[in-house]
């Protein structure tokens, strides 16, 4: 899973998460792939590639120079409270373009990961149990409140 940084053409800029570069030539060329701005198919990547995200600390203190270097190891850094609504913002966009593969979603998370299916994004329902053997194995598993299209039975 990589983060890149994305603009469209209305010159927004935002962030999508993807399996890999292709997957996001890929989506782009589908036009699956939209801004979080103004629903603008026409969205490139930043050159920079895969970004190192960003601490930003609004105000100026000179807390902990170098701190970055540390933080390897500690926990997820807690996004400010923007970034983390446009990261849910790219995430939902992400899962309304993932494979709804629903109940399948843990058997399916699991034949991707150990290459029996094909790598792809794909969403679906797992209990918090099954989430939790998921990551235990090391698989990505995003957990996310995703509204249903027209997929209540
Ligand atoms: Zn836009």
């Amino acid at each position: 899973m990589i983060v890149l940084n994305l603009s469209c053409d209305q010159g927004h800029q935002f962030e999508g998460w993807f399996a890999s570069r292709n997957a996001f030539g890929d989506q782009v060329a589908k036009g699956m792939v939209n801004c979080t701005h103004c629903q603008s198919a026409a969205v490139t990547a930043m050159p920079s590639g895969p970004h190192v995200r960003r601490v930003r600390h609004d105000n100026n203190s000179n807390e902990h120079p170098g701190s970055e270097l540390n933080a390897d190891n500690s926990a997820v850094q807690m996004p400010a409270p923007e970034v983390a609504r446009q990261l849910f913002a790219s995430l939902a966009a992400m899962a309304r373009s993932a494979e709804n593969v629903g109940l399948k979603f843990p058997e399916e998370a699991r034949r991707i990961h150990y290459n029996e299916a094909p790598a792809r994004t794909i969403r679906g329902i797992a209990s918090s149990d099954e989430t939790r053997e998921l990551m235990e194995e090391g698989i990505l598993v995003l957990p996310a409140l995703v509204p249903p299209e027209n997929e209540t039975h």
